[in-house]
């Protein structure tokens, strides 16, 4: 199986540093707000690369951190009125509801910053010690200079870094680029107690106690946006490699292609984002999944409202041929056919295909043309009135590749079906109504609400479903 690892710029063979077990960290949100389309992205595309590398018989230890505290958290707790840790439990949870939304289920562990107080503050004690690292009055900042790989990552070299364009200017540190890992505290600002005094930790150096201290000092798999690569995680090889010496710290970087919209990075900042939840009140999640993993994780996508009509009619494609080869099953008959064995070759080969593009870097976009082709056959099968034995066959496979990447056209139908039946139940209660039966109306509104469905008269009875 071939990665593509940032830090060699090279497709690379994987191979784990232990056996079987593959250790893998991904930076998570810092929750200050809903997340967006282009966080989306990016956890999906981990996702699918968790869910694959456990197809392939991997035992994979998968950690999210979690930066629950931050500038942004203690921003908009002033500008709300809301305590920070508040602040960041809500929108953490409301970040794990899109997360299940969307099918991302494959990590094991969202490590809070904050509960990682101590491994932080020993990390930095540690490079303190080591002569990497300095306290100025409270604050704590690593010394870029004294790591000699700095740059490996991102391919830059130090003095090509201007301070005030990639670093921050500050009077107290000895260099422009020499980067905090604790922070004074500043009046009103949450704090910890820390051997230099009440404040806070940066933000490289909480992935580094929080992958340490789950990984140990090495492992296997590092991930995130590209727009991590610098300084983010160059820091975090600074400061991990020059706490134990041990090289590398991470074997493979991975990093995801940016979500555009006309050009531009999909980001808060820039004020054209759309958020998870708004996406899904218009797209349902497996579309939305679909739309993401349709180009490679390191590609770009351009996002529009066009593209994702498109993909929503291209998914549909996959949903209905699942669903045509469910319904033609209980007809179909027994024996040999050709078409059945047109069908089971098709799905042999769609296997082979299969791993072989995911092998290569994970290449998703290919991985889903094959389940066209796939799909495609299982029509044709179903014309031809293959037998019972082959459309199972294919029916399986098509279903197993599909859930690899978490697609689960299946459970789109159920939700097809489930959309159904409820329209026919608001008509039913409609009736009861036009009727003046309004006791089974409300019979049937409170039954509905139980189920976490609730129902808005606006005349037509339009439907509203509580996520
Ligand atoms: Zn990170």
């Amino acid at each position: 199986m071939l990665v593509y690892n940032t830090l060699t710029h090279e497709k690379e063979e994987f191979v784990p540093l232990k056996g079987n077990r593959v250790t893998m960290f991904v930076c998570g949100v810092t929750p200050y707000d809903y997340s967006h389309l282009g966080h989306a992205k990016t956890y999906v595309a981990f996702d699918a690369i968790a869910r694959y590398l456990r197809h392939k018989g991997y035992n994979v230890l998968y950690v999210q951190n979690v930066t629950d505290v931050d500038d942004h958290i203690i921003n908009r707790s002033a500008e709300t009125g809301v305590s920070e840790p508040e602040l960041a439990e809500k929108y953490f949870k409301h970040f794990r509801e899109d997360m299940e939304a969307l099918g991302v289920e494959s990590i094991n562990i969202f490590a809070k910053a904050t509960e990682f107080m101590a491994e932080i503050i020993e990390q930095i004690n540690g490079l303190i010690e080591k002569g990497y690292a300095y306290d100025v009055d409270g604050n704590v900042y690593f010394e870029v200079r004294k790591f000699k790989g700095f740059g490996k990552l991102s391919r830059q070299k130090l003095d090509e870094l201007r301070p005030g364009a990639r670093v921050e200017i500050d009077e107290s540190k000895r260099n422009p680029e020499d980067f905090a890992l604790w922070k004074k505290q500043k009046p009103g600002e949450p704090a910890w107690e820390s051997p230099w005094g009440m404040g806070r930790p940066g933000w490289h150096i909480e992935d580094t106690a929080i992958a340490m201290t789950h990984f140990g000092e090495q492992y296997d798999i590092h991930g995130g946006a590209t727009e991590l690569i610098f300084p983010h995680h160059e820091s975090e090889i600074a400061q991990a490699e020059a706490l134990t010496g041990v090289e590398p710290y991470v074997k493979y970087w991975l990093h995801t292609g940016i979500l555009n919209v006309e050009g531009e990075k999909m980001a808060k900042s820039l004020g054209n984002f759309w958020t998870i939840r708004d996406a899904l009140t218009e797209y349902r999640p497996e579309v939305l999944r679909f739309f993401l993993l349709h180009a490679h994780y390191r590609s770009p996508i351009d996002f529009s409202k066009d593209q994702l009509e498109e993909a929503k009619r291209s998914y549909q494609r996959l949903v209905d041929s699942l669903e045509t080869a469910k319904q033609f099953l209980p007809r179909a008959e027994g024996g040999e056919t050709d078409s059945g064995k047109r069908l089971v070759e098709s799905a042999e080969k769609a296997e082979k295909q299969f791993e072989e593009v995911m092998d290569d870097d994970f290449n998703t976009r290919e991985a889903i043309s094959l389940l066209f082709e796939l799909a495609r056959e299982l029509n044709v099968a179903v014309d031809k009135n293959a037998d019972k034995d082959s459309v199972e066959r294919g029916l399986g496979t098509f279903t197993k590749l599909a859930g690899v990447l978490g697609l689960f056209p299946e459970r789109a139908a159920q939700t097809e079906v489930a959309d159904k039946v409820l329209a026919l139940i608001v008509e039913i209660r409609e009736r009861a109504r036009s009727k003046k039966d309004y006791e089974t109306a409300d019979w049937i509104r409170s039954e509905l609400e139980k189920l976490g469905i609730r129902l808005e008269d606006t005349g037509k009875g339009v439907v509203k479903k509580a996520r």
